[in-house]
């Protein structure tokens, strides 16, 4: 099945349900209306003359524009780009270049930055770019072009779209390195979002609250196609992320399922007049994209009135769910671990030699089936580095499987932490330090020693109103965890250096600590 047909499905049970919501906008749409308004969007990318199987960009944080443009381009079979707002002229350049788009989507500006300049510099130097559209400006002009292309020529073109063609290009964070170009199929994003809102228990009275980005997996197929393949209802709350909006827009909108990065509901749940927000059509939620720490998710079911929230697993090669709690996982599962392996998909934990290890031991992860990237864009040499001849996808995440098959998720293999020949995960002790009530986040890092290889560093945001010195938090940790996993260094933030999709970069605060340390 492809996207627009199981689109086409929704509608014809769901007529009059609320498909989309953009609060910011003031946007409301049911599923036929939404639908209508694809169908004009799709027609009108057929006027600029594309063709199937070309390169499509969408710049923009999350408006309704952005929803239609990804459901049109599929029924049609153009492959959309998902570009990351915070992109700037460089970066833009190197990922139209790199999916060779034809036409970019965006606003002209947005907050402080200039997207219409930024896109006229990168256009010098971008041969297949022909025009850009702006939803604040020629988006209208744009939309007019659906008038001269028939129902029978937009027949013919979703006639031709295929399951397994490429539906999407995501570039992924950028966590580690520089970000590659994630090419998706129908039925990978498609069987993955059907199968994440399985596990959520999702039918059609389901609203979800989608405050992270579109750009990125999590927002466009955790949070889009979820919804749509079972008929609930996507709630933009705003175009960046806002905690107070976004539980204003929960109580307003009574959603029954909030997603966020471990990072959003912190922001959340230290919201001043927390109380006063109506939380309690919300039952389940999505937490996902890094590591989700105990204290955290137990706050947040408790306080939240999130019962069962689900903790999800995966990255942008594998559509992204690669592991998941059901609702129902018993409660010390559902906050130790990203639960067992999404229905149809195959994972295993193996050691350097390839080799599985046993239950409870630590390795790296790699997962097979349905999920799997198609490939990196253009990028053969990277592609083979990370599939291999089984067709299994390694993740680079360390991990270890409990004897009932649950999965937690120990740190990247690259954040690993080795300190005088110890191996330590740095999740490790970010748990245990956010048991500390002052502590508002915290983030462990290596950072490189002459005596040791490596010593660990603390990063550490202090809840306001409060203060903590190194020397409060090395008592607590004397005789609480072993004298090796005790940070060396304290270094007391407002705010970590953060990807747009909200995840830590650790490797910019590495080079940062480096710089400091001298
Ligand atoms: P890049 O590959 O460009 O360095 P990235 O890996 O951050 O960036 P994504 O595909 O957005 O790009 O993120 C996937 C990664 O996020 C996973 O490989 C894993 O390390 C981390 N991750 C996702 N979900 C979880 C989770 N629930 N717990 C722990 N880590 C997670
Ligand atoms: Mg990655």
């Amino acid at each position: 099945e492809t996207i627009g047909e199981n689109l086409r499905k929704t509608v014809d049970q769901f007529p009059q349900r609320e498909a989309l919501v953009s609060y910011h906008q003031n946007y409301r749409a049911t599923y036929e209306e939404f639908y209508k308004q694809t169908t004009q969007v799709a027609k009108a990318l057929v006027g600029l003359g594309l063709s199937a199987g070309e390169r499509v960009g969408v710049w923009s944080t999350n408006r309704y524009e952005w929803v239609l443009l990804q459901y049109a381009t599929a029924r049609i079979g153009v492959i959309l780009v998902n570009i990351n707002p915070a992109y700037r002229t460089s970066e833009l350049i190197f990922v139209i270049n790199q999916s060779e788009i034809s036409y970019i989507f965006s606003s002209l500006t947005f907050k402080s930055s200039d997207y219409k300049k930024m896109i006229l510099d990168a256009k010098e130097f971008c041969s297949t770019l022909r025009s850009e559209i702006f939803f604040d400006d020629n988006w209208n002009d744009f939309l007019e072009g659906a008038s001269s292309v028939s129902d029978d020529t937009l027949l013919a073109f979703e006639n031709e779209v295929q399951f397994d063609d490429p539906v999407n290009i995501q570039y992924t964070s950028g966590t580690t390195g520089f970000p590659k170009g994630v090419t998706l199929s129908h039925h990978n994003i498609l069987n993955n979002g059907y199968f994440i809102g399985v596990r959520l228990k999702y039918t059609e009275n389901d609203r979800v609250c989608i405050p992270v980005p579109f750009y990125h997996c999590f927002g466009m197929v955790i949070g889009n196609i979820c919804c749509t393949a079972h008929g609930a209802c996507m709630v933009i709350p705003n175009d960046s992320f806002d905690a107070e909006l976004t539980l204003d827009v929960v109580s307003k909108e009574r959603c029954t399922s909030l997603y966020g990065v471990p990072t959003m509901f912190i922001a959340e749940l230290a919201v001043k007049n927390f109380g006063d927000y109506d939380l309690s059509h919300l039952r389940t939620g999505v937490m996902a994209g890094s590591v989700c720490p105990p204290e955290i998710m137990k706050k947040v079911e408790s306080l939240m009135n999130m019962k069962e929230v689900s903790i999800c697993y995966g990255m942008t090669e594998t559509s992204p769910v690669s592991t998941q709690t059901l609702i129902g996982t018993p409660l010390e599962k559902q906050v130790s671990t990203v639960g067992t392996v999404q229905d149809h998909l195959e994972i295993k934990i193996i050691d350097n030699n390839g080799k599985i290890v046993e239950r409870g031991v630590h390795g790296e992860l790699c997962t097979r089936g349905y999920s799997v990237m198609l490939k990196y864009w253009n990028d053969p040499e990277n592609t083979k580095k990370v599939i291999d001849e089984g067709r299994w996808m390694h993740t680079g995440d360390l991990a270890v499987m409990d004897d009932e098959g649950y999965i937690t998720i120990s740190g990247r293999i690259k954040d690993l932490i080795i300190r005088g020949g110890e191996n330590i995960s740095p999740k490790e002790i970010e748990d245990f330090l956010y048991t500390y009530p002052n502590i508002l986040d915290v983030q462990i890092i290596g950072v490189p020693s002459e005596r040791f290889g490596e010593e660990v560093m603390a990063w550490v945001k202090i809840r306001e109103g409060y203060e903590l010195s190194e020397s409060d938090l090395l008592e607590y940790c004397q005789g609480k965890i072993a004298h090796y996993k005790i940070p060396k260094y304290w270094k007391f933030v407002d705010e970590f250096p953060m990807t747009v999709s909200g995840k830590v970069r650790k490797v910019e605060m590495r080079e940062l600590s480096v710089k400091e340390l001298g």
